[in-house]
């Protein structure tokens, strides 16, 4: 049982128990528990000051920078919520995601001001009123990095500017909220690799729960290191990496976006003991040409979720840098983990699929495997799974009948395939929504993916349905290879067909360079099926 209400009164413990425990590591800077107070403090008096009001939205379009974590304890302060907002984003996401949650102020970087937000703000399709803008870091090189507040800058005009409020507002306090644990903390916007974008209502309660998760499952202290890989818009970032931080209190190491070589020099320099993120992530840290154990010998626990892992790549990556990565799963409604492999234990591999487990329900979650009518099925048998726990979000903001759809009676139905074995493993068959049919038999893309990873020129692919006159659909797979290995379509295509049924085996294969990929990391099938 979490021992705080709102992550305001975890972010407040933490500070009084510690106000000097260095909580951001950014480049070469550092800021303490009581930099990041001083700084939201003068946020949230001129959030207030502006109009701002308790229940009120603010959108944080930043990138993985102090400035980030400022925003959402300035809001909260208060006593509004943030919305998570993908600094990728363009004019009409960003349009969609202000209107969607009724955001009224604006948290924004000065260049996405610049090139995206002005015109979004002055087109009068939102209800934003108050801007404050912040300086990035000039990130080219480390010697350029400075933290927030270093620098001088000059004020857009119409905005406010998160630096010049640190010395205007500064020792302020603002008047004190009243926050409790259903109240939306932040709404994270499902990153759409399936649909339109839903706003889903984090609540304090919801992540303070989750952010407890990781720190006792994974065993982590005050002495250890967070090491932030997963973009902080998302709900991997906010709670394994946030959240979670400010729990412990320790540092989180971060760094403005994802770039192999800059988060291992990171690695090197702060010797980070826990990460989370992606499996895209840590093939691409484990292929930066000389990396090897002693890099990653600090990094005593990793953990991946989010997408799909072929064991294949798990044990390529732990031949090289000595490191197994535990599988963790969960949707942004969940609050990241619904499941996780034990710390220090490896998971098994279902011997008919060769998927790799998705770990065991992590507390208090209970975890039902559903039939077609919505029946609950036994150990071994394959439907969609059912989620409900503390960490569950209580639905979609501004969605009653959506909620209803995802969530009836407060369990998730989370539109993934799966299974649970006779020793209460849980295994992840696929998405419902991409199932290939050929010729009536069901194939799950991600069953051909794990099977083509243990190819050894293979570094990434997706598999995808494709019309076809004869089956309905046919599989196809899309594959980018290791640098420096070559291979033909027909090679791959017989050395699947060697290892399959022949309903399976991808009938093309066609080679690119990169597969696209959200900014979290997700292969997007989607975007292959359109090609
Ligand atoms: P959208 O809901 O818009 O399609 P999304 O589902 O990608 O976006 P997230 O909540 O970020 O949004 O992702 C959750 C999904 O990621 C899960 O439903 C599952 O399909 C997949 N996933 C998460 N962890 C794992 C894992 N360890 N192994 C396999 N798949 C995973």
């Amino acid at each position: 049982t979490p021992e705080h209400d709102t992550l305001l009164d975890v972010f407040r413990a933490s500070l009084a128990a510690a106000p000097d425990t260095v909580a951001i590591r950014y480049f070469d800077g550092a800021l303490t528990l009581a930099d990041l107070d001083a700084a939201s403090d003068a946020l949230a008096v001129a959030l207030t000051g502006s109009g701002f009001a308790p229940g009120d939205r603010m959108g944080v379009y930043v990138q993985n920078d102090p400035a980030f974590v400022i925003g959402l304890l300035g809001a909260w302060k208060a006593g509004g919520a943030a919305v998570a907002i993908n600094p990728m984003n363009k004019a009409a996401e960003l349009t969609y995601l202000l209107s969607d949650s009724g955001a009224t102020a604006l948290l924004c970087l000065e260049q996405l001001y610049e090139s995206v937000a002005r015109d979004v703000v002055a087109s009068g399709e939102t209800k934003v009123q108050t801007v404050v803008t912040c300086s990035p870091l000039d990130h080219q090189s480390r010697d350029d990095a400075r933290v927030l507040g270093d620098v001088v800058r000059s004020r857009q005009e119409g905005t406010l500017d998160l630096a010049e409020l640190l010395e205007t507002h500064a020792g302020r306090t603002p008047a004190p909220v009243s926050l409790s644990g259903d109240d939306v903390a932040i709404l994270t916007y499902t990153s759409g690799t399936t649909g339109r974008p839903k706003g889903a209502m984090n609540t304090h309660a919801t992540m303070v729960f989750n952010a407890c998760t990781y720190r006792e499952w994974m065993r982590l202290t005050p002495d250890d290191v967070v090491l932030g890989v997963a973009p902080l818009f998302h709900i991997t970032g906010l709670i394994g990496h946030v959240a979670l931080a400010l729990l412990l209190p320790c540092p989180l190491v971060l760094a403005h976006r994802f770039h192999p070589e800059v988060v291992l020099d990171a690695v090197r320099e702060h010797r980070p003991t826990f990460t989370v993120g992606a499996i895209t992530v840590f093939i691409a840290l484990s292929g930066v040409e000389g990396v090897g154990r002693e890099d990653f010998s600090s990094l005593r626990t990793i953990y991946s979720g989010g997408a799909p892992i072929a064991p294949a790549v798990t044990d390529a990556f732990e031949e090289r840098t000595g490191r197994y990565i535990h599988n963790i799963y969960g949707l942004t409604e969940t609050n990241s983990p619904s499941h996780a492999v034990p710390m220090g234990v490896k998971a098994p591999v279902d011997p008919n699929s060769g998927a790799l487990s998705v770990g065991v329900p992590v507390y208090n979650t209970v975890v039902r495997i559903l039939g077609e009518d919505g029946e609950e099925l036994p150990p071994g048998e394959v439907g969609e799974i059912a989620t409900s726990g503390p960490q569950v979000v209580p639905g979609y903001w501004g969605r009653p009948e959506a909620t209803a759809e995802s969530l009836p009676g407060g369990e998730l139905r989370t539109g993934d395939v799966g299974f649970m074995d006779e020793q209460g493993w849980f295994y992840l068959v696929d998405r419902k929504k991409d199932m290939i049919n050929a010729a009536g038999y069901k194939v799950w893309p991600r069953e051909v993916e794990d099977v083509l990873y243990g190819h050894p020129a293979v570094r990434e692919v997706a598999v995808v349905g494709v019309p076809d006159p004869y089956r309905g659909e046919t599989v196809k797979a899309f594959v980018s290879l290791k640098p420096g290995s070559s291979v033909t379509a027909e090679e791959v295509v017989a050395w699947a067909k060697e290892r399959m049924a022949a309903y399976k085996y991808p009938r093309s294969v066609e080679f690119v360079d990169e597969l696209p990929k959200t900014t979290t990391g997700k292969i997007l099938r989607r975007e292959l099926r359109d090609t």
